[in-house]
Parts: C-alpha cells; sequence; structure tokens
C-alpha cells in the first residue's frame, strides 16, 4: 500500500510457549471492579460495571526475567499503580452471551494500568474524560500471555503487588465484582469486541504512588509476573 507515511508498527505482547505474538486490537479496562477499592475511592462497590479505555500503543511490554523500565509520565505528581488481571480476547463478537463468553478467551497477562490519579481526579471532579489520567504513553505495562489452556482455571487466583519488596496489594481473583466472563458479556454489548482485545479487569484495594527509582513487582498465579522499575 501506498502511503504518506511509513505506519506505526504494530503493538504485540508476547505468548508463552510460542515464538508467536498477540497482536494488540483495543484496550479496554474496567473501572472500580474490587469491592474495597470501589470503597477506597468512595463508592459503595454495588455500582453497575464501567469502561474507559486506552490507546493501543500504550502497552509497554514486560519483559520476563528483566527489569523494565517504566518512564515517569508528564504533568503529574501523583502516579498511581494498579495491578490487574489483563484478558486477552482472541474471538471477537457482539453482545455475546454469559455462557459463550469463555470461548471468546485468548488468555491471561498480568497488567499495571497505571494513572495519573491527581489529573484523573481533577476531570472527576470537572465531568470531563478520563483520557488524560489513564491513556497517556506508557500507562500500560503487561507480561507476556498465557494461553486459557495452559492457564487452567484462574478464577480464585491471587493477584499481588509489590513495591520496592514491599507488599502494597493482595487479593484473589474471586473477589472481581463483575466476573471475567460477565464483564466479556457486558463490555460486548457496548463494542463489538475483536481479535486482539485486551481487558485490564479491574484493580483490588491497596493503590498508591511510586516516584522514579521504585520497583513494581507484580503477580498473579499461574501467569508470568512482571518487574518495572519507574524512571
Ligand atoms: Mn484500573
Amino acid at each position: 500500500m501506498n502511503t504518506v507515511f511509513s505506519p506505526a508498527p504494530s503493538v504485540t505482547v508476547p505468548v508463552v510457549g510460542t515464538s508467536a505474538q498477540f497482536p494488540v486490537h483495543r484496550i479496554y479496562c474496567v473501572g472500580r471492579n474490587y469491592i474495597e477499592h470501589a470503597q477506597e475511592m468512595g463508592h459503595s462497590g454495588r455500582e453497575p460495571p464501567f469502561f474507559f479505555m486506552k490507546p493501543a500503543d500504550a502497552v509497554l511490554v514486560a519483559a520476563p526475567g528483566s527489569v523494565t523500565p517504566l518512564p515517569y509520565p508528564g504533568l503529574t505528581k501523583n502516579l498511581h499503580y494498579e495491578i490487574e488481571l489483563v484478558v486477552a480476547i482472541g474471538t471477537g463478537g457482539k453482545n455475546i452471551a454469559l455462557e459463550q463468553a469463555e470461548s471468546h478467551i485468548f488468555g491471561y497477562a498480568v497488567g499495571l494500568d497505571m494513572t495519573r490519579r491527581d489529573l484523573q481526579n481533577e476531570m472527576k471532579a470537572l465531568g470531563r474524560p478520563w483520557c488524560i489520567g489513564k491513556g497517556f504513553d506508557h500507562s500500560a505495562p503487561i507480561g507476556p500471555i498465557t494461553t486459557k489452556s495452559a492457564a487452567g482455571d484462574i478464577t480464585h487466583a491471587a493477584i499481588s503487588l509489590q513495591v520496592n519488596d514491599a507488599q502494597r496489594q493482595s487479593s484473589t481473583l474471586r473477589h472481581l465484582i463483575w466476573n471475567i466472563a460477565e464483564t466479556i458479556a457486558q463490555l460486548s454489548t457496548a463494542w463489538e469486541l475483536q481479535p486482539g482485545d485486551l481487558i485490564y479487569t479491574g484493580t483490588p484495594a491497596g493503590v498508591g504512588a511510586v516516584l522514579p527509582g521504585d520497583t513494581l513487582k507484580g503477580s498473579i498465579s499461574g501467569l508470568t509476573s512482571i518487574e518495572l522499575k519507574v524512571i
């Protein structure tokens, strides 16, 4: 194809156990999906699910076995971590039935929904979109994707985040308010899901700020852990 400049390279995430890469289409995120986190953000924890997006090229692949640099973004004085299960969609669809939802999953990964909390709160107060707080460059760190069959049943998996080796977030996936199937079914009523979509499923309680020099270690049992250093 004759294009006026070179198209941006496609965004891909490694898949555990193969040299093939998972090409990213869109990044959807679920807000307030663990009761204790909803409460720490000042809500009851009983609202219907809601969604926001990050650009696909906000992905920052955290290579296994190494510490990935995470650039501290501009404009903020309050960069927060949010450890999250990421669901990778392999088969698209709209209005997906709850019972069919799992068949649309390709695999799972450990991710971080990095957030400029001060800007997000400012936008919330003004009733404006969250993009500047959520959708900035490198705001979506992610580890390699483990296929659904290799991961097995992860509905009770432990999820945790350490900052400088101190535990900051710790929960299990069974505490998701809207579970994985419900999230896929709901999301697919609003957008037609496509192969390559990533869904950041929300964070447990314990979110907080990091500064340059801090190290983040995120884990979900059964998946590849991630380690990043804020620079
Ligand atoms: Mn989040």
